[in-house]
Parts: structure tokens; C-alpha cells; sequence
């Protein structure tokens, strides 16, 4: 579709520059061709020429004289002439039979129109000047004369020349111009029809079949779908909540980290409503001229009312909704027109008229708070990251598109994903795949999900990677330390997974806790258990080879933080208490932390955090210390294996435990 209408654009294109060049060779070269031969002469030689009887033809016009000599003409005319003035200078018309052969009288009397195609006849011309006696003269010496006036184009012709022609010729190429900068500047339209400035290019969703999404395409976020089934519901049956005086909510707001399903969402409603669905992205109101984008959102909202009932859905609407005070030294005119366009029009139409908005976006907090007060988007729809049987449902909505071999635990899978989102783990099943077919296996087995689930969590596997075998023995005694720490601090998570080969992400190796549920709440005990798991891989390095090494950093960088969270967040430190010390804005997207600390309040805090964090490194210390000889097993077992399972683990490190039970 699209690519007839570049095909039409470009034929109209050749048409007028063929146009155009005709009328350029028409106007300008071809009288240039045909102009004859013009020889100027002063105008005493011409009265000499008249004078001598030289002179055949004579054309009078108002700036100069056009002449032919006698000597120039065909013999034919010449003799013709004879005649003429033999006859007392009248010219008798031809006999009928000898017309076609000899000059018409037409042609004699309309010199220039007869010889002009005979280019060899050549033209005399001479300026005119005020002579009373040049008829007279002329006369006299027999030539034949006549005034030629400017030829009169047609009033119509020239009406269509001088003033309609220009007009049409810029209109049209205003037309080809404003369409290219809409087509450049609309962004992704592609087949919204005519395309014009400040159109908004919203696109009337039509899923086709065999791409639609429904609500059981979307597992989890069961909070998400029943407040948009509600709406869905509404739409298609208004009158049972009309009857009761429910009003339909005007705008819901998506809110939630990127990946989480709210693009996905927006889909499946578009799959289940038999409502029109006007899909658009906040990114395509944002326009290069002052009020292009209010006048997009206008549009939108226009159309969207001949529809109603039907939804609008914004794709991240922060492009367009930021706060109005928070734009710098700056101001942006165009956000801030787009935006109080969006807010005039979400007051404009009627509540029960069935136009719902829809919008996503992973920046709640920079919207403008105009924008969320109810009457706007006064439904706020979290779309968290997946709890795990949300991850578990999403593996198996993903796994349902691949070909599995045999039994898969999905809920092992599951658990070893904490904190992915919906999208990362889309990418698993899909990594899965591929390393099933790199391996030459017809379906994925459980194998292959493990891999992939590695690869996302700590990048794609080094295998080319040559690691000296004093470095692996570091490694190795790292890694179990991280898991000796966790196993013996009780309440902690078991061990379920740990590996050295190296990672494409720079990991030397690692180490995978896995919860067994979710977890919203942690005890100040848990959290510091897990800064001392978190240094317990340099404890055991520095207590097995007495040196320590890089290979902690990210460690450190996360126990730093974690215990830095401790002290400045949950409030869980002695010394300063319940002192609120940052405030946190962005909280989809990483977070941003603003301190509200006095600089020495800050140095304190620093102090406190080195003093935690050398104390958690002193206990693990002990704990490695205690358990030193497991640590050698164990790590020589992780050396020769690379890649041992959390049970394999346990066996080794619960045996002398149960051992040490039973002696007892
Ligand atoms: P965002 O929240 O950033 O808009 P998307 O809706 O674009 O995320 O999700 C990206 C992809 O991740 C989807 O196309 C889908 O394949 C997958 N996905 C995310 N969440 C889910 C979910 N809850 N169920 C199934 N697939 C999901
Ligand atoms: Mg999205
Ligand atoms: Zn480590």
C-alpha cells in the first residue's frame, strides 16, 4: 500500500517536469530556432533602399521597421511584384489553378508569417523613427506596406497564462512539499490515508486473527486484567452500569517497569473490546512547530468521538505528560501546549459517552499531577514485575509457541528469575530455542532453559575464554564462600546453582540463590545475612590464599548499597534511627535518590556504613574459618565440575552435618 502510493507520488513528479520542460522549449527555445535571419541597418540606409526601389516588403511596427529586399525574395514573388506594379500597383487575385503553385496574396501581404519558416530569406529591421513622410515615400517607390500591431493573445489564453497558470503551478508544488515534511515529520503512519500537519496519525487498531491478543494471552497480573475487563465490560453493556449510576472511568493509567506486559495489555484490549481502538505513541504528538501537537491531540480526540464508544490508547504518555514546573531553565511551549490540549480535552466530552483512554508509561511520578486527578486518568493500574507464579505462568504462555521435549519444571525456572519481567522472560524461552537448534535438537529440553535462563542473568557463556588454572582456583573459592555464608546463616535462601564457567558480561562466575516464594518483607537479620553472603567470597579468598583479589567488586558495590539502604531508607541502624535521609523518584526505571542530609549528616552515615559493612565482613570471616574444611571439598568439587547444582552442594556440604548430628 505503501509503496503505490511512493509509486503514484513519484509519476506525478515526471508529469510535471515533463510539463514543465515543454513549456520552457515552447516559450523560450523553439522561437529561437525558427527566428529568422535579422540583419539591423541604420535608418538613412533603409530611406536608400526605399529610395532605390530596392525594398519588396515593408512591416511597420511601433518600436522598428521590418524589411524584405526585392533581390531576397523567390522568383516566383518577385515577378509577382512585377505585375503589381505594372497593374498600378494593385494585385489581382490568382486564377483559381495557379493558387496552389504561386504565393498567395496572403502571403505577400503577411510577409513575415510567410517566410518566417524560410530561414534563408533574410530580415532587414531598423528602429523606427518620427518620419511624416515614410508612408509617402513608400508609396512612392511601390512597396508593400502595412502596421502590425503586438499580436493580442486570446483574453482567455492570457487570463489562463498570466494569472491562473502561476497559481495552479505553486499549489501543486505546495501540496507535494507539505506532503513530504507530514510524511517526514508524522512519524509512523503508514497508511493513515491523507496525511496532513497537526493530523493526529492515530491508527484505527484492527487486530487481524491471527495476530490478536486477548487476556489470555497476558499470564499474571491478575489485579491488571480485571480492571480492564471492567472497562471492556462497560463499553459493551453500559446500561446495567448506567441504571445503577455508574459512570465510566474516563482514562487508566498503566503504570509500571518497562517489559512488565502494559503495551501487551493495551493489546489483548483491543483483542476482547468490539469497540473501534485508536492505537498511538506519546512520541508522535511531539511535533517541531509550536501547536502541531495540540493540534494532533484535537484531532485524536475528534476522531475518537465520532466513534464512541471506543478506546484511545497513548503509548507512553510520559513524552507528552511531564510536569509543566519541572522543565529546566528552558521551557518547552510545544509539551506544554500538547499537554493542556490533553487536559481540555479529556474534561470535553461527556462522561457516558464511552471514550476511554488508555495510556501506559514507566514514569508515574514526572507526570503532571493535573493529568492524574480524577476526572482525567483517575484509574491507576499497576503493572509490577511478576511475582513467581506470574513468572511461571509467562514461561508458560512462551513455551506454548516452541517445541518442548519431555517434562519441563517450569516452577524451578521460575524460581531461579527473581526480579526478571515479562519481556526478559519472553527472551528466555526464545534463547531456549536457539540454543537448542545451535545444539542440532529438534525440541528444547530443560537444558536449554537453564542455559538461557544463565544467559539472562549473567550474559552468554565464555566458552573460547582460556582462564588460568590459578585464577579457576580463585574463583572456585569464592563462589563457595558466597554459598558456605548462605547455607550456614539460617533463614537464608538455599543455594541453587554455581558455576565458574566465565560469562560474556565479564563474571568470573557465580553464584544463584533462589528463593522458594516471594518476598515482600525482609528482617534487618536477613538483610544483614545477605551482606555477609555478598562478602563471603573475598573472606574465603583471603583466608585460602591469603591474597584478595578484584573479582568482588560487584560484590562490594552491593553490599555497599544494600547496608547503605539500611541505614538511609529502612530506617535500621541504631544510630540515626528513623531519619528519612533520601527521597526516590523514578522507581521503574532504576531509581533516582535525592539526599536531604546535611554534608556532615552524610560523612556519619559513610562512617556508619563502613563501620556495618567491616563487621559483616569480620563474621564471615568466621563462618568460612569454621567451616574451612568444607570449603576446600567444596571448591575442588566446583574446580573439576565447573558447574554444580544447588543438590550437589547440600549432599557434600550437609554430610559431615548429619554426620555431626548423629555422633552427638
Ligand atoms: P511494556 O510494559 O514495556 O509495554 P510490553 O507489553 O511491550 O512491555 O512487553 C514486551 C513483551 O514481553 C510482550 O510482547 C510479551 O511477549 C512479553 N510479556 C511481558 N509481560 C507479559 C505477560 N504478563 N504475559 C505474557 N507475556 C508478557
Ligand atoms: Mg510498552
Ligand atoms: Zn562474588
Amino acid at each position: 500500500m505503501n509503496g503505490d502510493m511512493n509509486r503514484r507520488r513519484n509519476w506525478t513528479i515526471y508529469i510535471i517536469v515533463v510539463i514543465g520542460m515543454m513549456l520552457i522549449v515552447n516559450m523560450f527555445i523553439m522561437p529561437k530556432l525558427l527566428e529568422p535571419q535579422i540583419v539591423t541597418v541604420d535608418y538613412g540606409s533603409f530611406l536608400k533602399l526605399v529610395e532605390r526601389k530596392d525594398v519588396a516588403i515593408v512591416e511597420i511596427e511601433q518600436q522598428q521597421i521590418n524589411f524584405i529586399l526585392k533581390r531576397d525574395l523567390p522568383e516566383v514573388l518577385q515577378r509577382q511584384l512585377e505585375a503589381r506594379e505594372q497593374n498600378g500597383g494593385v494585385v489581382e487575385p490568382a486564377p483559381e489553378d495557379e493558387q496552389r503553385t504561386s504565393p498567395t496574396t496572403e502571403e505577400v501581404l503577411n510577409p513575415l508569417a510567410g517566410f518566417q519558416a524560410r530561414r534563408s530569406t533574410p530580415i532587414y529591421q531598423t528602429s523606427r523613427v518620427e518620419d511624416s513622410e515614410l508612408v509617402n515615400r513608400l508609396f512612392v517607390a511601390g512597396v508593400v506596406f502595412q502596421q502590425v500591431f503586438p499580436q493580442q493573445m486570446n483574453p482567455l489564453m492570457s487570463f489562463f497564462v498570466t494569472f491562473l497558470l502561476p497559481i495552479l503551478l505553486f499549489i501543486g508544488l505546495g501540496q507535494l512539499l507539505n506532503r513530504q515534511l507530514a510524511k517526514r515529520m508524522g512519524g509512523m503512519g503508514g497508511g493513515a490515508g491523507a496525511l496532513q500537519f497537526g493530523k493526529a496519525n492515530a491508527r484505527v487498531y484492527v487486530p487481524d486473527e491471527a495476530n490478536k491478543k486477548t487476556f489470555a494471552d497476558v499470564a499474571g497480573e491478575e489485579e491488571a486484567k480485571e480492571a480492564l475487563s471492567e472497562i471492556v465490560d462497560f463499553l459493551h453493556d453500559p446500561k446495567r452500569y448506567n441504571d445503577i449510576g455508574a459512570k465510566c472511568p474516563k482514562g487508566v493509567l498503566l503504570v509500571g517497569p518497562p517489559g512488565t506486559g502494559k503495551t501487551l495489555l493495551a493489546k489483548a484490549v483491543a483483542g476482547e473490546a468490539q469497540v473501534p481502538f485508536f492505537s498511538i505513541s506519546g512520541s508522535e504528538f511531539v511535533q517541531m512547530f509550536v501547536g502541531m501537537g495540540a493540534s494532533k491531540v484535537r484531532d485524536l480526540f475528534e476522531q475518537a468521538n465520532a466513534k464512541a464508544p471506543c478506546i484511545v490508547f497513548i503509548d507512553e504518555i510520559d513524552t507528552i505528560g511531564k510536569r509543566r514546573d519541572s522543565g529546566g531553565p528552558v521551557s518547552n511551549d510545544e509539551r506544554e501546549q500538547t499537554l493542556n490540549q490533553l487536559l481540555t480535552e479529556m474534561d470535553g466530552f461527556e462522561d457516558n459517552k464511552g471514550v476511554v483512554i488508555l495510556a501506559a508509561t514507566n514514569r508515574p511520578d514526572s507526570l503532571d499531577p493535573a493529568l492524574l486527578r480524577p476526572g482525567r486518568f483517575d484509574r491507576r493500574v499497576p503493572v509490577e514485575l511478576p511475582d513467581l507464579a506470574g513468572r511461571e505462568a509467562i514461561l508458560r504462555v512462551h513455551a506454548k509457541n516452541i517445541k518442548l521435549a519431555g517434562d519441563i519444571d517450569f516452577a524451578s525456572l521460575a524460581r531461579q528469575t527473581a526480579g526478571t519481567s515479562g519481556a526478559e522472560l519472553a527472551n528466555l524461552v526464545n534463547e531456549a530455542a536457539m540454543h537448542a537448534v545451535r545444539h542440532g535438537r529438534q525440541a528444547v529440553t530443560q537444558r536449554d532453559l537453564e542455559e538461557s535462563v544463565d544467559v539472562v542473568v549473567a550474559g552468554t557463556a565464555k566458552t573460547s575464554a582460556v582462564i588460568d588454572p590459578e585464577e579457576k582456583r580463585i574463583v572456585s573459592a569464592h563462589e563457595i564462600g558466597h554459598a558456605l555464608v548462605a547455607a550456614e546463616l539460617s533463614g537464608h535462601a538455599p543455594v541453587q546453582k554455581i558455576t565458574i564457567v566465565p560469562r560474556t558480561s565479564g563474571a568470573l562466575g557465580f553464584t544463584m540463590q533462589a528463593e522458594t516464594a516471594d518476598k515482600y518483607l525482609y528482617s534487618r537479620e536477613e538483610l544483614l545475612a545477605r551482606v555477609k553472603t555478598l562478602l563471603g567470597g573475598r573472606a574465603a579468598e583471603e583466608l585460602v590464599f591469603g591474597s584478595i583479589t578484584t573479582g568482588a567488586s560487584n560484590d562490594i558495590e552491593k553490599a555497599t548499597q544494600l547496608v547503605r539502604d539500611m541505614i538511609m531508607r529502612y530506617g535500621m541502624s541504631e544510630k540515626f534511627g528513623m531519619m528519612g535521609m533520601a527521597t526516590r523518584s523514578n522507581v521503574y526505571l532504576g531509581g533516582d535518590q535525592q539526599l536531604t542530609i546535611s554534608a556532615e549528616t552524610e560523612a556519619a552515615v559513610d562512617r556508619e556504613v563502613v563501620r556495618v559493612l567491616a563487621e559483616c565482613y569480620e563474621e564471615a570471616k568466621e563462618i568460612i574459618a569454621a567451616n574451612r574444611g568444607k570449603l576446600e571439598e567444596l571448591s575442588a568439587f566446583l574446580l573439576e565440575r565447573e558447574t554444580i547444582s544447588g543438590d550437589e552442594f547440600m549432599a557434600i556440604y550437609g554430610r559431615d552435618q548429619v554426620a555431626a548430628a548423629v555422633t552427638k
